[in-house]
């Protein structure tokens, strides 16, 4: 069977052989936590999640629990940074921002300041109904900017609220934060890849963009302009983006407990890279912003 292999990659090898390569650990940049209404997600209890996370040698991963972005977002934070408290060494937390509640944009500032093992700001626009540039997001990007923190954003290719353009303004806006384009501005893969290549603190972030979506049924948000419908598969993305620019400004995501990280890795095993571009996406380019923002 492993004759068969033709990729010539070894830690793909160790990867299809024992289902993690030691050597490689994961880190996660893009996880969510907990439940989220009546949708069946396996792994979405966080022992499952554990177990899940060890399978395939992912040693860290970043949320935002679904109750910290659909519903007021104190409750969801709180139970990041128990779930931080309990597994300090896996755990790390986004502190979740949403526009629809002011008071708490205000005071996140001070609230993470407060909180342990939050690394920056998630920032979920399309969902939230407001634009990545607005006014509703200023308190919070102007504290990541101050302490030079992570802001992980939901960006998504024509949206009218986080698209690849509007991240790149924001981005340009606040230098001394870094923003990871969650997705990648799914759809608008070229001006995604632009502002990564052009702006230092812009990075690319890898969660659903190796699968098809279609999102055309929904009438707003994330729902994607039909300019990008017909384009929704793209073989060779993670080449492209290594190619225009660089491994160093990529990392790995999942969504989880949405997607699997076997599956998102082997995304990244499979692509036409080097072994040092692999180590890069899946975990080194993730160490160093997390050293950066007091995560490491
Ligand atoms: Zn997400």
């Amino acid at each position: 069977m492993m004759s068969q292999m033709t990729n010539p990659s070894a830690i793909a090898r160790e990867f299809v052989q024992t289902g993690r390569c030691a050597s490689c650990p994961i880190i996660d940049m893009h996880g969510h936590l907990g439940p989220i209404g009546e949708i069946y997600l396996p792994a979405a209890p966080v022992e499952k999640m554990r177990r899940a996370l060890l399978r395939a040698e992912v040693r860290k991963i970043v949320c935002s629990p679904h109750q910290a972005l659909f519903s007021h977002p104190d409750g969801g934070n709180r139970l990041m940074q128990e779930t931080i408290d309990r597994y300090p060494d896996t755990f790390l937390g986004y502190w979740a921002v949403n526009p629809n509640y002011p008071e708490a944009v205000r005071r996140a500032g001070k609230d993470i300041s407060q909180a342990r093992g939050f690394v920056g700001f998630k920032c979920l626009p399309d969902y939230h109904a407001h634009p990545i540039t607005g006014a509703g997001y200023a308190p919070a990007l102007e504290v990541a900017n101050e302490r030079r923190m992570l802001v992980l954003v939901h960006t998504w290719g024509g949206s009218g609220f986080d698209s690849p353009q509007m991240l790149a303004e924001v981005a340009q806006r606040y230098p001394n934060a870094t923003f990871l384009m969650g997705h990648s501005g799914y759809g608008d893969w070229e001006a995604a890849v632009r502002a990564a290549h052009d702006l230092p603190n812009v990075y690319l972030e890898l969660t659903a963009v190796y699968v098809a979506h279609d999102f055309g049924n929904q009438p707003g948000g994330s729902g994607t302009p039909l300019p990008f419908l017909s384009c929704l598969h793209v073989n060779g993305i993670i080449e492209h983006m290594v190619e225009r620019a660089s491994s160093g400004k990529i990392v790995f995501g999942t969504d989880m407990p949405w997607y699997s990280p076997h599956y998102a890795a082997g995304a990244v095993l499979f692509a036409r890279i080097t072994e040092e571009d692999r180590r890069n996406i899946l975990y080194r380019t993730a160490e160093k912003l997390l050293a950066r923002s007091g995560g490491a």
